[in-house]
């Protein structure tokens, strides 16, 4: 194991030195209080924290910031979001991807406001024993919430330790080894500060393909600027080839507009959230399973999407109903209460798909 000694540091030289950049860069976003904010006795609100950083697993700051807006305007406090009806808040969070943590969103919302009396537990363990909230997130929450000395990693905090360790192993394999030293450059001063000056680091200057190291704070520090190797690390094992799945979308439109939804069961993907009935998504060609007995149209379309494991490629069929048609799966919604953006995305892009190519347009 490589410690900060051997590479010609103390372990607490890269906190010295993201510190005062921080203070002067730190990026601003909407569930951060700033360094200055802070200095002048403003806490980080818990709850902000906390949404936020479930929010932002597998995606981007640019992704979440309206949604994040969008919860805080309607649920302002975990009280609130615990009283939110399921069906609101999966329709809000349509689009983010990882229903799953929708799901989970809202049980640990319940669990805060129902066990702990609307207030987050303020230790890591504490954290961990909620709904949803893993090792990462609740070392996030610990040190950004309550400025706990917790190691906190997500994919820019492995990216600059790789790289000022010089760290040759590929991820994921790595993974333990980032997180010693994660554990071991994390300060008791300013822990919280610390963490997000390792994020924004990365996020900003250390980034994935070209590292600005002539502006970064730590430069003198790093053994990869110093080898040359920045921009080849963090290494990584090459993944294997996603799949494709095949699978068909039956959008009906009934003569009034109304269009036709069903909720997909809880458990699986996009589970409980709304969207166009249809086949399973196989390998193999999908077998028919309309929802209704009646002549579909095939545009001759399909939409692309990839999912974690899986690329999809989703045929659509069409038809144009009566009034009085009655479905043997899903519900007619009324044109004037449907809104598309409330649909998963893969769900979306069938609709978007869809327009123009009705049968009766
Ligand atoms: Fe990243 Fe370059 Fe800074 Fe090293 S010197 S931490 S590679 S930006």
């Amino acid at each position: 194991m490589r410690d900060g000694i051997s590479q010609g540091f103390s372990d607490d030289a890269p906190a010295a030195a993201l510190l005062p950049w921080y203070d002067r860069h730190a990026r601003a976003l909407p569930w951060r209080v700033g360094p200055e904010a802070l200095a002048a006795g403003e806490r980080p609100d818990p709850y902000r924290v906390w949404l936020s950083e479930i929010m932002l697993q597998q995606t981007t700051v640019a992704a979440v910031r309206d949604y994040f807006h969008r919860f805080t305007a309607r649920w302002p406090t975990v009280t609130a979001l615990a009283e939110a009806e399921d069906a609101e808040v999966m329709a809000e969070w349509a689009g983010l991807g990882y229903y799953a943590r929708a799901r989970n969103l809202l049980k640990c919302a319940r669990v805060v406001a129902g066990d702990h009396g609307g207030i987050f537990p303020d230790t890591e363990d504490g954290l961990r024993d909620l709904p949803g909230i893993g090792p990462y997130t609740a070392a996030a929450i610990a040190a950004i919430a309550f400025d706990r000395p917790a190691a906190v990693m997500d994919g820019n905090v492995e990216r600059v330790l790789s790289r000022l360790f010089a760290v040759e192993t590929p991820l994921p394999a790595s993974k333990p080894e980032l997180r010693a030293l994660a554990e071991r450059l994390t300060p008791n001063t300013r822990p919280g500060c610390y963490a997000q000056a390792v994020m924004d680091l990365g996020a900003t200057i250390c980034t994935p393909k070209s590292p600005a190291c002539g502006i970064c704070p730590v430069m003198s520090l790093c053994a990869a600027r110093r080898t040359g190797i920045a921009a080849d690390l963090p290494r990584k094992t090459p993944k294997k080839p996603k799949p494709t799945r095949l699978g068909i979308a039956y959008l009906v439109r009934r003569e009034d507009g109304a269009v036709l939804l069903e909720t997909r069961p809880d458990k699986g993907l996009l589970g409980g959230m709304l969207g166009w009935p249809g086949t399973d998504w196989a390998e193999d060609t999908p077998q028919d399973a309309p929802p209704m007995d009646v002549p579909w149209h095939d545009p001759g379309l399909e939409v692309r999407h990839t999912f974690t494991h899986f690329h999809l490629r989703l045929a659509l069929r069409l038809a144009h109903v009566p009034t009085d048609a009655t479905p043997d799966r899903g519900e007619f919604h009324p044109r004037a209460t449907f809104r598309p953006a409330s649909l998963p995305t893969v769900m979306r892009k069938a609709w978007d798909l869809a327009q123009g190519a009705w049968p009766e347009d």
